[in-house]
């Protein structure tokens, strides 16, 4: 079978399968960090948090710079390419090389599954919109660049990325060095939502969608929604049994609506 008859199915079944992930998310609550400190250690052997972190992410930042670099791999790269691998080592390399470094105390480990779990998607997602990028998108050409879904895309990318490093950057702070446990988030969009770094997450990748015009992109956005708004519910309950003067008016991942 061909590449792209092959590629062409797992990209038809992306953006589905997002729907069904979401669904059962609502009802299994993913064990790691503040989920996976209640009882005893469940979804088999645990490792190091910092590693699970190193495991998952790595690959995400390198495989896009093989397919974009290694002539072997018969990808192009174009102008409006490089700004999209820019986008995108901006998420990844802070994620894969600086966040897993700067987390503070809490929960030291993660089950392997999660993290072997969260490579194999990283993994897909990587070679789907890289792919993608490099060789199955017609040449975006420079004009792209002037495109109206260009510039609002990158826009959106880059106020997602403020909102998830701000977040990110509360949540560890709220930890002195060597102190565990969970306090209560303030400043920024903490005044409106439980989970302004997962709001962050999905509206640079809803950006980024929009700036590739993509189906890959827009499976990545889904995913990103059906992987993170869960989490964020399941967050925002844990903050209201854990905190009787939690703010009530505080809603868990959308301002003013969810
Ligand atoms: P969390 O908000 O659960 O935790 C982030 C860090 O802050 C952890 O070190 C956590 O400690 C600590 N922390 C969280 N809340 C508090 C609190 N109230 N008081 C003190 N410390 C706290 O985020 P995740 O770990 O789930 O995700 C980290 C980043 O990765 C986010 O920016 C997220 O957007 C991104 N991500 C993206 C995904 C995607 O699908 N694209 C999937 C998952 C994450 P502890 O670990 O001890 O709880």
């Amino acid at each position: 079978m061909h590449e792209l008859e092959v590629y062409s199915a797992l990209c038809a079944g992306y953006p589905f399968a997002a729907v069904i992930v979401a669904l059962l998310l609502l009802f299994i609550t993913v064990p790691y960090g503040r989920h996976n400190a209640h009882g005893p250690p469940s979804w088999g052997p645990q490792i190091g948090s910092r590693l699970g972190w190193l495991i998952m992410e790595v690959p995400a930042s390198l495989v896009p710079l093989l397919l974009f670099f290694l002539p072997a791999l018969g990808g192009r790269r174009e102008a409006v390419t490089w700004l999209f691998m820019l986008l995108w080592q901006l998420h990844y390399g802070n994620r894969a090389f600086i966040f897993p470094f700067r987390r503070r105390g809490g929960v030291a480990t993660m089950p392997l599954l999660i993290a072997l779990m969260g490579l194999t998607f990283n993994l897909l997602n990587t070679y789907l919109n890289w792919r993608y990028l490099t060789l199955f998108a017609p040449p975006y050409g420079r004009e792209w660049l002037g495109d109206p879904r260009f510039l609002f895309g990158v826009l959106v990318f880059l106020v997602g990325f403020a909102i998830n490093q701000h977040a990110d950057w509360v949540l560890i702070h709220l930890r002195k060095p060597g102190e565990t446990g969970y306090k209560i988030p303030h400043g920024g969009l903490y005044r409106f939502i439980s989970c302004p770094n997962y709001f962050g997450e999905i509206l640079e990748w809803s950006g980024f969608a929009l700036c590739t015009w993509s189906l890959p992109g827009l499976g990545f956005a889904l995913w990103t929604a059906a992987n993170l708004i869960p989490r964020a519910l399941a967050h925002h309950r844990d903050y209201r049994a854990r905190f009787p003067n939690y703010p009530a008016e505080r809603r868990a991942v959308l301002p003013f609506l969810l």
